[in-house]
């Protein structure tokens, strides 16, 4: 009997998870318009919530200070559909990639391959990464200096300006952390606005 009972309320929580489950996994145009965008499949469906990612994550800690954002917000913000917030997000322009939200998510989602996906649709819809290095086209010599210390091959040499060839950074790969300024011989690159380490005094300033 008590067996008996034991299988039924076992019956009762797998029909109620899956229930869940089959709820949660409703993706919304969005998420299927962001894994198409990606060069990897992201799996936004396989994310049960469990918010580990959230927690190793060193942008979302400083962010939150800010603006409530988080990388488990953001995944579950993507799979309903709310596009808006997302997108207008400074945390998708903050977000260092360094894949920690990886390696913690039990489920292997690619968190940090959604946030790239996130900022290459933002720039098709007009917003602008306002941490990413600019070029000074008329003094970059095209050494190729900045394209060989770019952490997120970012920079690329390009035909263009006035010298035939010059340094191009690609906005949605730039993740704004001077290196390219630091090595420059000629000083035409520079990142936007601020280094991390002046981001984070400013998030912790307002603390
Ligand atoms: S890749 Fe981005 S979202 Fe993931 S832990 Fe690093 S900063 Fe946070
Ligand atoms: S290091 Fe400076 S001069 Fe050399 S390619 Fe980059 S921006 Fe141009
Ligand atoms: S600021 Fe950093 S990530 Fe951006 S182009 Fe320069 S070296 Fe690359």
């Amino acid at each position: 009997m008590e067996g008996l009972l034991y299988a039924f309320l076992f019956l009762f929580y797998y029909v109620s998870e899956m229930e869940m489950h089959e709820t949660y996994i409703q993706i919304s145009d969005f998420a299927r318009e962001l894994d198409a965008a990606s060069t990897y499949e992201l799996d936004l469906s396989d994310c049960y919530g469990c918010a580990r990612c959230s927690s190793v994550c060193k942008v979302a800690a400083f962010a939150a200070l800010d603006e409530p954002m988080t990388p488990r917000a953001l995944l579950y913000r993507a799979v309903i559909g709310e596009t808006k917030s997302i997108i207008e997000s400074p945390f998708i322009w903050l977000c260092s990639g360094c894949a920690r939200c990886e390696e913690a998510c039990p489920q292997g989602v690619r968190i940090s391959e959604v946030v790239r996906s996130l900022r290459r649709l933002a720039l098709e819809m007009g917003r602008k990464n306002p941490n990413a290095a600019r070029v000074n086209e008329r003094i970059c010599m095209h050494c190729g200096a900045c394209v060989v210390v770019c952490p997120n091959k970012a920079i690329s040499i390009v035909d263009g300006g006035p010298k035939g060839k010059v340094a191009n950074v690609d906005p949605s790969e730039c993740r704004g952390c001077g290196a390219c300024s630091s090595v420059c011989p000629n000083n035409a690159i520079q990142q936007a606005s601020l280094n991390y380490i002046e981001i984070l005094n400013m998030f912790a300033r307002k603390s």
